[in-house]
């Protein structure tokens, strides 16, 4: 029943609140999220839409016209942002021993989930403004989208499966294949933030579809209904995936909170109002996730480490994304995520021992905007669906 697959309920698994909470939660913060994203801060973003593909020969040939990135014109560009090489949440690698230096593009910091493009801000990447490009319908699809899903998936695959013969990992590749009964906690959460995010950017799609015969953008119902709707674990795993990002922005809110934004004065204390406002309603939430209850036991800190490189794995196929758009928000969106698991796996409790890129928080907050939009539009399609089964 796929009015109620769109509404889960009870507990959600692996998490420690309702399903209903978190549906309230949301209706208080999407608000703030709303006006954040529109800001320049969090609106022009450099992400290096040109790093390569490491793992197969990608040629980024999208010839659909929605898969174009129009990067941002320098004029548009807020002066305080152009100045802002180094803010206050940039990398203090210079006086912080303890992060090495990046030697080279693809080497990581010790703390990073993600393979962040430019953390030192030495290379020329134009921003882009994400307003102008929003994450919607392109048209990729075919063999690149589904080898990139494939192989994000096979990421899944941790150094206990190694035994599997190649079959069964080909046919978990696919996804969906992930959510075994008696997995350890750790990979299950892995699959479920991967899948929750899959199905986000899913619900995208099909909430601004293309009609490519009249050329006009629509709701595509049908759309939602066999990619989500009728996959009711594809739709907890995306309240998952939101749960853990809420988490994170919780642990951030007073780094966040104490933080100076660079960006023009009106703009700065926009800024300034809106995350606390968030802030607060973060806080006034009951408990939602415990990031405690993973990497107990004595062997966790292997698999951490192995949680940690499976998604700078994921992070670096993002790079293999054939379609501009796509890759932009796929990386921003990985991005957003590795930097919550950052937060919450790497940070501990003293708020003024983080460190963070303005890339980070930017696609921090742009990445839960984004989980925060799709349940809003699951709840759009779950009515569209009960007026037309009244309908008939
Ligand atoms: P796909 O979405 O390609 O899924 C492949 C397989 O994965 C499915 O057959 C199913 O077995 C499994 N699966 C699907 N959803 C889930 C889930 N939630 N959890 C677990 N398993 C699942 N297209 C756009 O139009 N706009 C975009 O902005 C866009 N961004 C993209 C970003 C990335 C990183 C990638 C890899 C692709 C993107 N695409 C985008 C393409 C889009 O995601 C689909 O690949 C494409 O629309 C084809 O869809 P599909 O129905 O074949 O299934």
């Amino acid at each position: 029943d796929i009015v109620e697959s769109c509404k889960p309920s009870g507990l959600i698994e692996d998490a420690c609140c309702e399903y209903k909470t978190i549906e309230q939660v949301n209706d208080e913060i999407a608000p703030f999220l709303d006006d954040l994203v529109k800001t320049s801060f969090f609106r022009y973003v450099k992400i290096d839409l040109n790093r390569g593909c490491n793992f197969w020969k990608e040629d980024h040939f999208c010839f659909q016209e929605g898969c174009a990135v129009e990067p941002a014109d320098e004029a548009e560009i807020p002066e305080s942002l152009r100045s802002a090489a180094l803010s206050s949440v940039d990398y203090n690698l210079a006086t912080d021993s303890s992060f090495p230096q990046f030697v080279k593009k693809c080497a990581f910091n010790d703390h990073d989930f993600c393979a962040l493009d430019d953390p030192l801000g030495l290379h020329e990447i134009p921003y882009v403004n994400l307003l102008k490009n929003p994450e919607r319908f392109t048209g990729y699809a075919g063999d690149s989208a589904a080898r990139v899903w494939g192989a994000i998936y096979n990421e899944n695959c941790f150094a206990e499966d190694k035994g599997a013969t190649l079959d069964t990992v080909m046919n978990r590749g696919g996804g969906d294949g992930g959510n075994d009964n008696g997995v350890c906690k750790e990979k299950r959460v892995f699959y479920r933030l991967v899948s929750g995010l899959h199905s986000s950017i899913s619900t995208h799609i099909c909430d601004q579809w293309m009609d490519q015969k009249t050329g006009t953008w629509e709701r595509n119902l049908e759309c939602f209904k066999y990619r989500l709707g009728m996959f009711p674990d594809r739709i907890q795993n995306m309240y998952f995936t939101y749960v853990v990002l809420l988490r994170s922005i919780t642990k951030l809110g007073p780094y966040l909170q104490s933080n100076t934004w660079c960006s023009s004065t009106s703009d700065a204390k926009k800024i300034k109002r809106l995350v606390s406002g968030m802030i607060e309603k973060t806080l006034s939430c009951p408990p939602t996730f415990d990031e405690r209850a993973l990497f107990t036991d004595s062997a966790s800190a292997v698999l951490k480490d192995e949680f940690k490189e499976h998604f700078r794995n994921i992070s670096l196929i993002m790079d293999c994304v054939g379609c501009e758009k796509c890759r932009l928000w796929g990386k921003l969106q990985v991005t957003g995520l590795g930097t919550a698991l950052k937060i919450l796996f790497s940070f501990g409790d003293d708020p003024s021992q983080y460190y963070l890129t303005q890339t980070e928080v930017i696609s921090l907050i742009n990445g839960f905007h984004r989980i925060s939009n799709s349940l809003r539009a699951v709840e759009r399609f779950r009515n569209r669906v009960k007026d037309q089964e009244e309908i008939l």
